[in-house]
């Protein structure tokens, strides 16, 4: 049997973890910047927390966990979103009776999907959750970290869609005429939506089969079935919103897919990458912790897949960071070699931030040609002539009609952080 990695199970190889590097450490000071603290859960938990938080009757749940027996007996799943397991955490860490929390995660989830662009069974998130306060200015908090994150990653064209789920009883009084809408339509439905119809009939909205799409475009439409205090909720989400300058659309068809959503519901989503659109997606989900067992605490927060971000990136044409070398140390000869290896220390003493690497092996002209197909900057060479004088010759890859510059080995780091910045 030839061994290879599992379907939808990506490895991330040297060529690109500059890129998901970058993403991560841009998010991570967005979520600085709003003082939101990271939480780290264990990937495995119990089924019984998915099956509670997320809904019997979803599309993870039914179809799309990484459910197993451990030795012991007890069923175990991967995580498939972060949510539950912070609301588990910080129940069991006393984090949220009577307190606020804003709290952030990343890392790999995993869903027993059809592989495809975009949709992986091990993917990962990045997201936040905000547990503790009700009004919508929170709302208006986190969509805007979420529109900061974008930005600050230099996506463009993204359109945020919202809506309003409501509070359960206005929930109650819409799954009352929506379940009469699809009773009319029930013929034309998909299986899964027939059966849906009867144990959950909001997920009939999120279906993802087009014919069905087509018919519940016509459904009546949550939002005139909410109350007034979840309606003055909604508008305050989309007050503040347009008070920071962001824009974004109504679209009374989002529901998501897990059963905790309550109130505001949205998605950033992108025409760019086909069927896997959406980017980033959350929601209020006020009826979890004490559905998980706790005191009932009002709670909102996001997730955004980072390989759909960085598939965007790309699509988008932007300027993405590589892990180059910035400079090659070249010994000419092999007496050079052992000098060489104590100028790279002292670069690396005088300059930290910069990556220098030491050629090894060759010749000089297969050193040279091996470190420009490296992307490095600046190569540093030393021969015999300039050992015996202390210096070194400093040529730049990026600007071949620069001559090649002489330099003492005493002022190399000077010139090559001054080159590195001129050059930018
Ligand atoms: P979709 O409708 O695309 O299946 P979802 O509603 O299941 O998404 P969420 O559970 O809200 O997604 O997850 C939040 C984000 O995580 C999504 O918007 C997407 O960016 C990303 N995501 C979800 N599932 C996958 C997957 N299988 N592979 C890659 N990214 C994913
Ligand atoms: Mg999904």
């Amino acid at each position: 049997m030839k061994l290879q990695s599992l379907r939808g199970f990506n490895d991330v190889l040297p060529s690109e973890t500059a890129v998901w590097q970058h993403v991560e450490q841009v998010a991570r000071e967005t979520f600085a910047a709003y003082a939101y603290q990271e939480i780290r859960t264990p990937l495995l938990e119990q089924t019984a927390l998915f099956k509670r938080a997320i809904g019997e009757v979803t599309d993870v749940v039914e179809k799309e966990m990484f459910s197993f027996d451990d030795r012991e007996g007890m069923n175990l799943s991967l995580r498939p979103e972060g949510t539950a397991s912070c609301v588990r955490a910080g129940l069991e860490h006393g984090l949220l009776h009577n307190q606020q929390q804003r709290l952030w995660y990343a890392g790999p989830m995993f869903r027993h999907e059809r592989p495809q662009a975009g949709r992986y069974r091990q993917f990962h998130q990045l997201g936040a959750e905000a547990f503790g306060m009700a009004g919508p200015e929170i709302d208006v908090e986190v969509i805007a970290l979420s529109a900061r994150l974008l930005k600050r990653l230099g996506l463009r064209d993204l359109t945020l869609e919202l809506n309003s789920l409501g509070s359960g009883d206005s929930r109650a009084r819409y799954r009352q005429a929506l379940t009469e809408f699809l009773d009319r339509h029930v013929d034309a439905l998909d299986d899964d939506s027939k059966r849906r119809r009867l144990s959950n009939p909001l997920r009939v909205l999120d279906s993802k089969v087009p014919q069905t799409q087509a018919i519940v475009r016509d459904a009546p439409s949550l939002l005139d079935a909410m109350s007034r205090d979840d309606r003055a909720h909604f508008e305050g989400v989309q007050q503040g919103l347009s008070d920071l300058g962001i824009a974004c659309v109504l679209n009374p068809r989002i529901v998501r897919g897990l059963d905790y959503y309550s109130h505001t519901v949205f998605e950033w989503t992108t025409t760019e990458l086909g069927a896997q659109g959406t980017v980033c997606a959350g929601g209020r989900y006020d009826g979890l912790v004490a559905q998980l067992g706790g005191q009932a605490s009002p709670a909102i927060g996001w997730a955004s897949g980072i390989e759909r971000l960085i598939l965007l990136m790309k699509a988008q044409g932007l300027n993405l960071p590589d892990a180059a070398p910035d400079v090659v140390l070249c010994p000419a000869d092999a007496d050079s070699a052992r000098p060489l290896h104590q100028v790279a220390e002292q670069l690396r003493d005088a300059m930290p931030n910069a990556r220098i690497q030491l050629s090894v092996g060759g010749k000089l002209k297969a050193q040279l040609s091996r470190a420009a197909r490296s992307g490095a900057r600046f190569a540093v060479v030393m021969d015999e002539a300039a050992r015996h004088d202390g210096k070194v010759h400093v040529k730049s890859f990026a600007q071949t009609e620069v001559a090649d510059e002489s330099v003492a080995i005493d002022g190399l780091a000077v010139k090559l952080a001054a080159r590195l910045n001129l050059e930018g």
